[in-house]
């Protein structure tokens, strides 16, 4: 049986605990073709009489249509116009016209799948996603990412009940999409070696588990990159089984941080403060191109033992950078990591006496960022920053500030201590 088989069951033993892992997920179905097997997947799951099949204009092309004609009476369409935003406006609009169903069944990628989560965690219902994309590692997730006014937001929200995958409408995805999920799949070593820094520097908690469901899909997804655009069906099962794990892995650790550290800070700076910049790539392209600066990051501060100065939040400079609001908000997030100039000593001292040991174990946990790059250009993703069309001057503001959005501590945090007063916050 394979680990997602073993999560679902509920007989997959955390190595780290030595119990089983309990999750509210049923069934995870990723399967060559789902065709005549849509009705009876989702009667399994019991989820009530009726459900609003929820879906855009392309979604409902790629396999609504043909879930509609499976469900009959027992699942009206309801079809969103345009191109759906993952906004609260959309989020009650959904709620409203669902009102009457038992059940959302969300077909499409990251923006139904979170628009339906959050509706459904709203409404107290349960749903269950048809993907129609391997774009994004958000179908298993406990989390919508949510746009609420100017912001997106990662709001609690719940498990699908059941997520179908038919490698047949994924493999026939838009490439760029397909090239997205790789992306977002790119970042477990850079998202890994983060977490783990935070853990020996600071031992903040930290668990293996994640990475070990992914471990074996791994390998083989960075050696036959390139099929995933010429429709090969077991390269993509494991890009698909990545995606599943890696939201399984967030629910696990009780938050996104084993697969969102300083290469999606830096994402997140673009598409907080350049919005207009941040709409011409996908969410997954930017993380394949985070990754590769990460990754360089993190080889090169591995290599000498930093020395971290002791700095003061530049709160003026954090407000003129980020404006009012988010300057404010950056603060927060800033205090709860702040290191007093007695910590920074105790922490220079920790690195003196352990870095050697520290550099060796999160080196174990990364790849050569020329693996990592390779996978990129195998299928033609961007892979540099320019190929995002976003500009030098962004870019660079991005990697002098994006540290300051969260509190998480990554090689981003180190790098500005280890600058010392040589440089603004
Ligand atoms: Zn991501």
């Amino acid at each position: 049986m394979n680990i997602l088989h073993r999560l679902i069951a509920g007989d997959y033993i955390d190595p780290a605990t030595g119990k089983a892992i309990a999750l509210p997920l049923k069934a995870a179905v990723i399967s060559d073709d789902l065709r005549g097997s849509e009705a009876d997947h989702l009667h399994a799951l019991d989820l009530g009489h009726s459900f609003a099949l929820v879906c855009d204009a392309n979604t409902y092309a790629a396999l609504g249509q043909r879930i509609e004609h499976a469900l009959g009476d027992r699942a009206p369409l309801l079809l969103l116009p345009g191109t759906p935003k993952a906004d609260i406006a959309t989020v009650e609009h959904i709620r409203a016209a669902s009102a009457h169903c038992d059940a959302l069944v969300a077909v499409g990628g990251g923006t139904i799948n979170d628009l339906c989560k959050y509706a459904a965690h709203l409404d107290g219902k349960p749903y269950a996603v048809f993907g129609t994309t391997p774009s994004m590692n958000g179908y298993a997730s406990a989390n919508a990412a949510i746009m609420v006014k100017r912001h997106k937001k990662s709001l609690p929200a719940q498990m699908p009940a059941g997520i179908f995958l038919d490698l047949g409408v994924l493999c026939a995805a838009p490439a760029r999409l397909i090239r997205s999920g790789l992306g977002d799949s790119l970042c477990r070593p850079t998202a890994q070696a983060d977490w783990l820094l935070s853990h020996l520097l600071f031992d903040t908690p930290y668990s293996d588990t994640p990475f070990l469901l992914l471990r074996d899909d791994e390998d083989a997804l960075l050696e036959n990159t390139a099929g995933l655009l010429k429709g090969d069906r077991d390269t993509m099962r494991c890009l698909a089984r990545t995606l599943l794990l890696s939201g399984i892995g967030m629910v696990i650790a009780g938050g996104s941080y084993p697969a969102s550290q300083g290469e999606h800070l830096l994402a997140h700076y673009i598409e907080m403060l350049h919005p207009a910049v941040s709409t011409h790539s996908y969410h997954g392209e930017q993380i394949g191109v985070t990754t590769l600066v990460m990754s360089e990051l993190q080889k090169r501060m591995l290599s000498q033992m930093p020395t971290l100065h002791h700095r003061e939040i530049d709160t003026q400079n954090i407000i003129d950078h980020f404006g009012s609001e988010i300057g404010a908000h950056c603060i927060e997030e800033m205090q709860k990591k702040w290191l007093s100039r007695e910590a920074v000593d105790s922490l220079n001292a920790r690195i003196m006496r352990d870095w050697e040991n520290f550099a060796q174990q999160i080196d174990k946990v990364t790849r050569p960022t020329a693996a990592l790059s390779a996978a990129l250009k195998a299928i033609g993703a961007p892979y540099n920053h320019s190929d995002l069309q976003w500009p030098d001057a962004i870019y660079q503001r991005s990697r002098t500030h994006a540290h300051c959005i969260r509190d998480r501590f990554t090689f981003l945090d180190l790098e500005w201590w280890a600058a010392g007063s040589a440089r603004k916050n």
